[in-house]
């Protein structure tokens, strides 16, 4: 299926960008991925807002506007075959003449490119035992609420975690577990769902935001919004972690031992039933 880059729809081998991309140069852009579920967009204005969030943290003009984003994703989903489908977003500042860190002046046309691909499912064993995770230190930077495609750190810690066997790298800075490689963090300790907060060490997950919208309005559960040391992590009865292509997903091992009894738990059937029931009603 076609691919939208730079205000055209093309096959994805003909949506080359030049080597002075500032994207290619620099991993000077920021991205974002919309998950489509049975044809339908979950979160769509949320995701297209941390767009914009993330554009304007680094000055590049949004190169398109809201009705337009819309009608590239829908076309995107009207594409693909599959019915769960995840939409990746791409901007970076351009093509600038020449390389160098400042911004070009006056600003060149942003590079923007849209596709969309089959949602990967999980394993059959993970939906029956819960996923792995390890730890590794934090080893990104100081905004890590942008969305930046600068990744390293990230794919590093992922890779690790793929090494060791796990699914997801939880990621610990000054003693504190904030959030996976590509994922929000929550843990189930004395009866209350602990996750970060907004703020510059983490990324502002939609799934997150969601879960936790869900939990307010339901009000049953306690939510602290705290970051969660590391010994505390180890004494939690459940943890999961939340992702536009992983919805919730269980951890019942973290470096080896246990998570509570090792078995998926009774908080994440309950909240994982009920964030279902939400998508199918909520999706537009
Ligand atoms: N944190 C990081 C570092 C991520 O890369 C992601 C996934 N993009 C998330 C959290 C989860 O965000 P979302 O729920 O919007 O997919």
């Amino acid at each position: 299926t076609q691919v939208y880059f730079n205000g055209r729809w093309v096959a994805p081998e003909q949506a080359q960008v030049s080597v002075f991309d500032r994207g290619f140069l620099f991993g000077d852009g920021v991205y974002e991925v919309i998950p489509v579920f049975a044809g339908r967009s979950f979160g769509l204005m949320e995701h297209i807002d941390r767009l914009g969030r993330s554009l304007a943290a680094i000055d590049i003009r949004e190169p398109l506007e809201r009705h337009e984003w819309i009608a590239i994703i829908e076309r995107l989903v009207r594409d693909c075959p599959s019915p769960d489908v995840s939409i990746y977003i791409q901007v970076t500042r351009g093509t600038a003449p020449k390389r160098d860190h400042a911004y070009p002046n006056p600003p060149v046309a942003a590079t923007v490119l849209a596709s969309a691909s089959p949602m990967a499912a999980l394993s059959e064993t993970i939906r029956r035992e819960g996923a792995r995770a390890i730890t590794v230190p934090d080893l990104r930077w100081a905004r890590c609420d942008i969305k930046s495609v600068n990744l390293l750190p990230n794919i590093m810690a992922r890779q690790q975690a793929v090494a060791a066997g796990a699914s997801e790298a939880i990621l610990v800075r000054d003693g504190m577990a904030l959030e996976g490689a590509a994922s929000n963090l929550f843990a189930v300790i004395d009866g209350a769902l602990h996750t970060a907060p907004l703020g510059p060490h983490i990324l502002g997950g939609i799934t997150r935001q969601k879960l936790l919208e869900m939990l307010r309005a339901q009000g049953q559960l306690a939510v602290v919004e705290s970051a969660i040391p590391l010994d505390r992590l180890f004494d939690a009865s459940e943890v999961f972690v939340t992702s536009s292509t992983r919805d919730l997903l269980p951890i019942t091992r973290i470096d080896e031992r246990p998570v509570g009894d090792g078995r998926i738990g009774p908080v994440w059937t309950t909240l994982n039933r009920d964030f279902q029931q939400m998508k199918t009603e909520q999706v537009v």
